[in-house]
């Protein structure tokens, strides 16, 4: 096959060198296709300039004119330039506050081009930071002027009249191949552009109209190329799962739980028990609220694997949560006469090394792990099964990674705490079958939750005395373990410290934390299940896997530093056993806007699904879908909240194309299947290609 140039690294570009590459590659660029689908962030509409006397306040507009004066001042130790221009018509101030890259850039006499926001100062109309140009040699229209400009994310050492120079080659290098992976029909129903015109408008559009239906296609095409992969992958490995079935162990640990299954849990098993009986892998969510009773589920999935003789692995987001993960099941499999193993970055060697060899001789048949389990280092011997616990962060790259870990194709189990917006579900997970245990266990009842300031710290801590003292018990959290000069936090060993000292005779605390051994945190929930004392003081170490119904009362210090997500995990530990349980978030008496959000939303209800929406709203889907560290999952053109609508076309639109033909075998849907196959073979961004 011949070289698509959309391949190529830019490195090989006209006007590229070493140095430019380099910074290409700071903002993500190292194809000529990144450098294609690198969007603008904006555009400026230079088509129209005003007359410097027709300025409103207020308005947006771009203006021309001639350096006249040319100030440096500086203002209680802020350096502020200022600019005055002229057009003939009248004058303009152009102020940049604390921007040391300007000096020199400027001379008087020279020709300037600025677009921004009209603001008056005194008689004058001004403007702040305008994006602006100016001409470079005497003569010669200004590169700007008249047309609409791309404004692409600026990288220093980068002139943006640089890049767009660059994307311009790139373009006509590449336009004779660029294909449609977008089918005619779907094009057409959908109204969109092909994808030689949709690039070029989102680069070079002549009205702003253009602009926004390039950006529509494209942000399509996205969306489309990522859940056709999606289901592509998953109807490749059609007959090459494990057929598994219940057996002893299985059997027996249902029997052993000290409780009775919530009709949800049931249906659910049922679902998983049908799913793994088949050859073709199952691909599952299970979507259930913290409390909500998951981590039963896992282990009966895990041991139908150990029942036919197969391996197990559950993947756990963080260290910490694989430790507890490991905890919890140490103490339910201990009775089966099973060893669970445990595989994190921070482990000692040799009980790495004990570990490796178990997964591979097939001696260890359950393993908790955090990403660890998907290096090259780990062989499984027969790994049949593998539950991803996501909590609330998603990490669609890294899943497939444990599938690929398997001879023949594990089968999956995702796990989230449920409260996935609907958006955020298709694209993370559109292409998996759902479960949902939408039952609490019995008896939970309603945390109520309130937000007090410092000024109110003492009050609260002698409230919770007292009501220790009449018997309930407590946790106390802090978000670091120990003191910090780079992080005004509290600490649990410092608060551990100052409760003992403020607390009445009689009331006993306890200290729990990420950095004590295993053995420890072991001993130490054990103790406080027994009652042996009244106040864990820890860190987040409690997030999960951790259980006493008798715990009621909650603490959470410095609560402006959590996000809603962990809020909403760490309550989810107390009004476990039937009684009323509360929950106190404390924080500086002043906290930013959006901390104060949080804090309310926290205040307002308990409905994980609700909280995850607003979390959604407040931080960007980016965050949440805990991308930001793992690149290839992030949608470039596309935006998961304001395309929310676009993708459930999109997600329809693909449903049908594969129900209509299911291998990507018709002529029209060629170059959409070569591009699926193209982006197998490339290891950085295994799935997500734009
Ligand atoms: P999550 O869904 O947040 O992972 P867990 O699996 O940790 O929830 O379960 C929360 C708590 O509820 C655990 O202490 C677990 O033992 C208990 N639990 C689970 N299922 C039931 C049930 N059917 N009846 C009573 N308690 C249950
Ligand atoms: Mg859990």
């Amino acid at each position: 096959m011949k070289q698509n140039p959309l391949d190529m690294p830019v490195q090989f570009l006209k006007g590229v060198g070493p140095q430019r590459a380099r910074l290409l590659r700071r903002l993500g660029i190292l194809t000529v296709r990144d450098l294609l689908y690198f969007p603008p962030r904006r555009y400026l509409d230079r088509r129209q300039i005003l007359p410097l006397r027709r300025l409103r306040p207020g308005q947006e507009a771009t203006v021309q004119g001639r350096i006249v004066n040319l100030v440096r001042r500086r203002l209680r130790n802020r350096e502020i330039l200022v600019l005055v221009i002229t057009d003939g018509t009248d004058l303009m101030e152009i102020v940049f506050f604390q921007s040391p890259w300007l000096r020199g850039v400027f001379k008087l006499g020279q020709e300037i081009i600025a677009s921004g926001k009209v603001y008056r100062r005194r008689s004058l109309p001004v403007m702040y930071h305008p994006e602006w140009e100016v001409r470079e040699r005497t003569s010669g229209p200004l590169r700007t002027a008249g047309r609409i400009i791309p404004l692409y994310p600026a990288t220093e050492g980068l002139k943006p009249s640089g890049l767009e120079r660059l994307i311009r080659t790139a373009y006509e290098l590449a336009e004779p191949y660029l294909t449609d992976l977008i089918p005619e029909p779907l094009r057409r129903k959908r109204a969109l552009l092909t994808r030689r015109q949709a690039l070029k408008w989102l680069h070079f559009p002549e009205t702003l109209q253009q602009a926004e239906r390039a950006r529509r296609t494209l942000s399509y095409e996205e969306f489309f190329v990522s859940q056709a992969r999606l289901r592509y992958l998953r109807l490749r490995h059609q007959n090459e799962g494990i057929p598994l079935q219940p057996g002893p162990l299985s059997q027996q640990f249902l029997e052993v739980l000290p409780f009775r299954l919530t009709q949800a849990q049931e249906r659910v098993l049922q679902e998983i028990r049908a799913d793994v009986a088949r050859a073709h892998p199952m691909h599952r969510l299970l979507q259930g609220d913290v409390g909500s009773g998951k981590t039963v589920v896992a282990i009966y999935s895990m041991l139908l694997a150990v029942d036919s003789g197969y391996q197990a692995a559950l993947m756990a987001p963080t260290e910490i949560l694989a430790e507890q993960h490991y905890l919890v099941l140490w103490e339910y499999l201990q009775p089966l006469g099973l060893e669970p193993l445990l595989l994190i970055g921070r482990q000692p060697a040799r009980e790495r090394w004990h570990t490796l060899q178990k997964l591979e001789r097939g001696t260890g048949r359950i393993v908790v792990g955090t990403h660890a389990l998907i290096q090259d280092t780990v062989t499984f011997h027969n790994l049949a099964l593998a539950v991803v616990d996501e909590q609330h962060r998603f990490g669609v790259a890294q899943r497939m990674e444990l599938v690929k870990k398997g001879l023949r194709i594990p089968h999956l189990l995702v796990m989230t705490a449920t409260p996935i917006p609907r958006t955020l579900a298709i694209t993370a997970y559109g292409h998996m079958d759902v479960s949902y245990l939408d039952e609490k266990p019995p008896g939970r009842k309603e945390v109520y939750t309130e937000w007090r300031r410092e000024r109110e710290r003492e009050a609260v801590y002698q409230r919770l005395f007292q009501e220790v003292q009449q018997g309930q018990q407590a946790y106390v959290i802090a978000p670091l373990i120990e003191p910090s000069s780079e992080l005004p936090a509290r600490a649990a060993t410092e608060l551990f410290e100052e409760l003992q000292r403020k607390a009445p005779a009689g009331v006993r605390l306890g200290l729990i934390h990420g950095r004590m051994s295993r053995d420890e945190r072991r001993t130490l929930m054990q103790l406080f299940r027994q009652r042996e004392f009244d106040i864990l003081v820890a860190t987040t170490v409690i997030e999960v896997g951790i259980d006493v119904p008798t715990a009621n009362w909650m603490v959470i210090e410095d609560a402006h530093r959590f996000g809603l997500a962990q809020l909403h995990q760490l309550r989810g530990r107390i009004g476990r056993g039937g009684e009323q349980a509360f929950c106190i978030l404390l924080s500086p008496d002043r906290v930013t806007d959006e901390a104060a959000a949080r804090l309310r939303i926290m205040t307002q209800t308990t409905d994980g699904f609700r909280i995850a929406e607003l979390d959604l709203r407040l931080r960007g889907p980016g965050e949440l879908l805990g991308t930001r560290q793992h690149g290839p999952a992030e949608f470039r053109i596309g935006d998961l909240l304001r395309d929310a609508a676009l993708i459930q076309k999109v997600q329809r639109d693909v449903q049908d194309l594969f129900s209509e033909d299911p291998y990507l075998t018709r002529p029209e849907h060629r170059p959409l299947l070569e591009h699926l196959l193209r982006g197998q073979e490339d290891e950085e961004t295994p799935y997500y290609v734009g």
